[in-house]
């Protein structure tokens, strides 16, 4: 499978390219566009969406993409998240070399503005306590009333605007208002709060500042500053793209951003919003950020899901106008192909039971030979121990088997990978009646690579040597949440969402390296975590199953 790349958008995001054609100029290499997460979180999926739309315009036409921060809220920002959020834009494959900026760096400079904007008779000081001015906001059908403070003179802004910066005033006292248009059917134009009193510390700016912006305040200016000329946010914002224009119109900056918006990336099964994670990471409900039952970007890492496949997932989703939802199976579809590629093909039991081969001398053991991976001579080969007791999979016998059941039951001959065939003869049970041990025999002549033809099994099935096995951990994920379209959430919480299982894997297997991913042939694809993972015991996160139910449309060139 051909990797998506930049080149991508050429096709999947044709409104975007029509509103750069119109608004950056006739060289196109002059398009600036910029990632602005806010560092109150980690990123998670759909900030993907967002990155390879930025970061892959810029590419396409040969400008540049700044990576800045907007850090204008200081009760909910870290400095903790800045980190995580530079190693995953870097690890997801994106460089942003020297431009990295933070818009905290600004502060002066939106100071300046709101005070440019009050001479002009643009902004004024607003004493309404929070709910009158919801109140005076007026509806979608009632037009707003004015503020009393509407018409104060300059002079009075000024110097409250002035006091609020020194920290004179309590938080919430009083607000600085745009004056625009208390009647405008856009109610984010009747004279929105542009700057409110917090007195709190700022991760970067610590306590100079007693007033912060509002972020549609804030987000036109730091765009002006950096002269972005496209910035590209989703779709709940298109509301606001007047004020963007009226704040970017008023800034008396060279430059003029032209905001476009697109449609957010929404994922069946998937909890996305920042908030919520953060409840799920706080209550310890997940183990961090970078559970990888998350749908963070760490979170994706550590459970073995690649940066080209979630690149390729975003461009394969492309970049549209209108809201909708993708199916999650398609991201695990690219998650899949990538690894199908690329992860050794190993066995590992997930549920041992003996397999005991009576007609195999006893002390007897001898060593075969598995590919690396069936469709890459270049994966090179392995060698593990075959001997008379074997664990297999419980699943893999059933004393009264279906016709269609093509494993082991009493009489039924099975294929043992790169081995030998073998015939179930009897089981031993417990008291209970639970599988203590399945017996066999096999027949010498069948042996890998001995050209054996007479006859061919129908199931080939994989063990472990009872005399090589390691136990490891396969932790088996499900999602947080299924979609639920009767619940008013939209979703219900998945009750189980993680299996322990006590596996074995031959020792190729046992020995991958935190990060590393393998295929445990028939069990789906598996990575090694690296927070879990000891010197004594390895422990596997399964990526992805190997099959699912979705059909993909087949990317271009495919
Ligand atoms: P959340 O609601 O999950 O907290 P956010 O929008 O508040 O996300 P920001 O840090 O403000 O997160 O977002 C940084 C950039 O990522 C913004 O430009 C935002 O539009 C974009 N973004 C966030 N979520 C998505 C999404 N689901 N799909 C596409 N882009 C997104
Ligand atoms: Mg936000």
């Amino acid at each position: 499978m051909p990797n998506l790349d930049h080149t991508a958008l050429a096709e999947t995001a044709g409104f975007i390219h029509a509103v750069i054609k119109d608004t950056v100029g006739s060289d196109l290499t002059k398009i600036v566009t910029r990632f602005p997460p806010e560092p109150n979180g980690c990123l998670h999926i759909g900030h993907a969406k967002s990155i390879c739309l930025n970061f892959g315009m810029a590419r396409l036409y040969g400008g540049v993409c700044n990576m800045r921060f907007d850090d204008t809220n200081p009760a909910k920002e870290d400095g903790e998240y800045v980190e995580s959020i530079l190693a995953d834009v870097k690890w997801l494959g994106f460089d942003y070399g020297d431009r990295l900026f933070f818009a905290s760096d600004y502060f002066d400079i939106f100071y300046d503005r709101a005070v440019r904007l009050i001479e002009k008779g643009l902004a004024y000081v607003c004493e309404l306590p929070a709910e009158k001015m919801r109140e005076y906001r007026g509806t979608l059908s009632a037009p707003g009333i004015p503020s009393p403070f509407r018409d104060r003179p300059a002079a009075e802004s000024l110097e409250l605007f002035a006091r609020m910066r020194a920290g004179d005033f309590p938080d919430g006292a009083m607000t600085l208002r745009a004056r625009i248009d208390m009647a405008s059917p856009n109610i984010n134009m009747r004279d929105p709060v542009i700057y409110r009193i917090a007195r709190a510390t700022h991760h970067r700016a610590g306590d100079k500042w007693s007033v912060y912006p509002m972020y549609d305040y804030a987000h036109p200016l730091e765009d002006a500053v950096e002269g972005v000329t496209t910035s590209l946010c989703t779709l709940e914002f298109e509301d606001h793209r007047p004020l963007y224009d009226w704040v970017a119109a008023n800034a008396e900056l060279p430059a003029r951003p032209v905001q476009t918006e697109f449609a957010k990336l929404r994922l069946t099964n998937t909890i996305m919003g920042k908030r919520y994670m953060r409840e799920l990471v706080m209550s310890g409900e997940v183990d961090g950020w970078d559970d990888p039952r998350l749908a963070t970007l760490s979170g994706m890492r550590r459970r073995g899901y690649t940066p080209e496949a979630i690149r390729n997932f975003c461009y394969s989703v492309g970049y549209a106008k209108a809201d909708s939802r993708t199916d999650i199976s398609q991201l695990e579809h690219f998650v899949r192909e990538g690894l199908k590629a690329k992860a050794p093909v190993v066995m590992a039991v997930l549920d041992p039971v003996k397999l005991i081969i009576d007609n195999y001398p006893e002390g007897q053991s001898e060593t075969v030979t598995l590919d690396n991976h069936p469709g890459d001579a270049s994966m090179g080969m392995r060698e593990t121990v075959f001997s008379r007791e074997l664990f297999i999979e419980r699943g893999d016998y059933m004393e009264d088997a279906p016709r269609k059941f093509f494993r082991l039951s009493p009489g039924r001959e099975v294929r043992l990978k790169g081995a030998y065939f073998v015939t179930a003869t009897h089981a031993d049970y417990g008291a209970d009646g639970e599988l203590l041990a399945v017996h066999a025999t096999y027949d010498p002549a069948t042996k890998s690579g001995s050209g054996f033809a007479e006859r061919r099994p129908k199931g080939t099935i994989h063990w472990v040597s009872t005399a090589a096995a390691v136990p490891v951990t396969a932790r088996l994920l499900d999602y947080l949440v299924y979609d639920d379209p009767a619940s008013e959430a939209g979703v219900t919480k998945n009750p189980v969402t993680l299996t322990e299982v006590s596996a074995v894997a031959e020792p190729f297997a046992a020995a991958a390296k935190p990060g590393q991913s393998v295929q445990f042939m028939r069990n789906g694809y598996f990575c090694v975590d690296y927070k879990l993972t000891t010197p004594e015991r390895t422990v596997f996160n399964r990526v992805v199953p190997l099959k699912s139910g979705y059909k993909a449309e087949t990317p271009k060139g495919d």
